[in-house]
Order: C-alpha cells, then sequence, then structure tokens
C-alpha cells in the first residue's frame, strides 16, 4: 500500500468562527490570523493506492465557484489536484474510489468541473464515490446554518453518476481502510483510519483540523454539536495515542502529520512532520 499527499489549494476562513470560545490572545500564538483575522488553512487529500485500488479521500475545492464566493474565501497557494495527482503519477482516470469524509464544499467540490459548455462534469469519470448514509440525507435537506456549505452543484452529478455508494456503520472499507462516523462537526462524516501494514495513519477530517484543535476545547465554531465532537475527540485521541496513530491533518498550513504522547495536561502533539518522510 502507498500513500501520497495530494495538495489541493489553500484557503482562508475567520480566525474566531475556527476556534470557537478560545480567545484570539490564545489561538493567535498557535495559528496565527493575517491583517483581516483570517487564518489561512491548507486543503490536503490522501491517495491511497493499494494495488487494486487508487483512493483518494476527500477532493478539496476546484474551481467551480464564481467570485462572489471566492472573494470570501481567498484560495490562495501553490497546490491544484489535478496536478499534485500527476506529480504522484496518477491521472484523474486512475482514481477508481473517491471517499468524501463528508460534503461540505472544500472537501468535495473538486470532484466535479464545469466543462466548456457549462455542463456540469466528474473529474474521475472511473470513479466510484463513497460518503455515509447519514452525511448525504443531512445534505440533501440542509439547515439553515450549514445550507451555505452543501452545494447541489456538487452533490447531484455524483448521485446521477449512479456510483455512489452509502456507508451506514463503522466498518473496514477495503482490506486496511477503515471508516468511523462521528456527528459532532456534522452529521455522518467520515475519519479514515489506514493501516499499511507497517505504520497507521489516521485522518481525523474536521474531528480534528489542525494540530491547534487537539487541546479538548479548543472546538471550532463551524461544530453544529460541540458537545458531541468533544466525547467523539477524547475517545479518537485515546485510542490513536494508545495505538501510536500518525494523525493527518486535511486543514493545518504548519503541520501535515504528527505522532501523539500523553501529558499531565492531556494528550499533545509529539513530533511533527510531514508524511513524505516516513514513506
Ligand atoms: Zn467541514
Amino acid at each position: 500500500m502507498k500513500l501520497f499527499v495530494i495538495e489541493t489549494e489553500n484557503f482562508k476562513v475567520d480566525g474566531g468562527a475556527m476556534f470557537g470560545v478560545i480567545p484570539k490572545s490564545m489561538w493567535q500564538k498557535v495559528y496565527p490570523a493575517d491583517e483581516n483575522n483570517m487564518c489561512n488553512l491548507a486543503n490536503r487529500c490522501l491517495l491511497v493506492d493499494t494495488g487494486h485500488k487508487k483512493i483518494l479521500i476527500d477532493a478539496g475545492i476546484g474551481n467551480k465557484h464564481d467570485e462572489k464566493f471566492l472573494s470570501h474565501i481567498f484560495v490562495n497557494g501553490e497546490g491544484n489536484l489535478i496536478k499534485s495527482l500527476s506529480k504522484a503519477g496518477y491521472s484523474t482516470n486512475d482514481i477508481t474510489d473517491v471517499i468524501f469524509t463528508h460534503l461540505h464544499w472544500d472537501h468535495c467540490a473538486g470532484a466535479t468541473y464545469y466543462n466548456e459548455n457549462h455542463e456540469l462534469c466528474l473529474t474521475f469519470p472511473q470513479a466510484h464515490y463513497w460518503t455515509s448514509k447519514k452525511q448525504w440525507e443531512w445534505a440533501m435537506q440542509p439547515n439553515a446554518r450549514e445550507k451555505a456549505a452543501f452545494q447541489e452543484e456538487n452533490l447531484l452529478p455524483l448521485e446521477q453518476s449512479g456510483k455512489l455508494h452509502f456507508i451506514d456503520h463503522d466498518m473496514e472499507l477495503f482490506p486496511g481502510i477503515y471508516i468511523r462516523i462521528t456527528d459532532g462537526h456534522t452529521i455522518g462524516m467520515i475519519s479514515v483510519i489506514i493501516n499499511t501494514g507497517s505504520y497507521t495513519v489516521a485522518l481525523p477530517a474536521d474531528l480534528i483540523p489542525t494540530t491547534a484543535h487537539i487541546p479538548l476545547p479548543w472546538i471550532s465554531a463551524y461544530d453544529i454539536q460541540p458537545m458531541i465532537l468533544l466525547n467523539d475527540k477524547i475517545n479518537f485521541l485515546n485510542e490513536a495515542y494508545a495505538n501510536n496513530w500518525i494523525l493527518f491533518f486535511e486543514h493545518d498550513i504548519h503541520t501535515e502529520c504528527c505522532t501523539l504522547q500523553k501529558t499531565e495536561k492531556g494528550i499533545k502533539e509529539k513530533d511533527r512532520f510531514s508524511l513524505n518522510n516516513i514513506l
């Protein structure tokens, strides 16, 4: 099994929203904001090549959004989904499966694009698509708070492909690739745990979007059920520490991966590194 980090793009979100009830005087030291109080986030996907399957976890933002939307999110950086795949030695046609941790735009919009006739097309025409059943149903009937995050144009082409599959419980989806479903960030969000045989890489998705969110009360205001997220985060970190998992962060622009250590103040990050260093 081979893993590749696929950098898509960076984008900015309001620092206050990113760190919820934590005062800026504290989070600013750990994850500094720019002059507009915006924190620059990475958007990183993970490609797992099992030999038989080329599985992409999340698909980034892509290029479908209009200028008005982009003016709120300040897409930046050198990353690009297709270029990053090609750098790893793969084309969009090679991808056999796409697992969406959830269907917020920053995780799934890159899976579709508009062609020159403004028709919606699939970026990965050969792929099967996987999401949790709860998340799909939640995204299809969006509440007012998350409505802007669930965009029809990202979702309907997946359904129309006839290759959209639903996961309804924690399971081993492919050999060595385990699915965990939690409801704190959004209903039915998936974290993925990948056991390569030599080590385990865990992608918590937005359960722990950056290393700054490892301390228990550091919970983003985007999370729809913070107390449930808190509980799921405790369980995830305990299991990750006990089993020496390497955490892989989709949104931490400063840190790609870390290991964990137990301290008097709870579980904290230990070593920070990029995934390539251990591959
Ligand atoms: Zn999200």
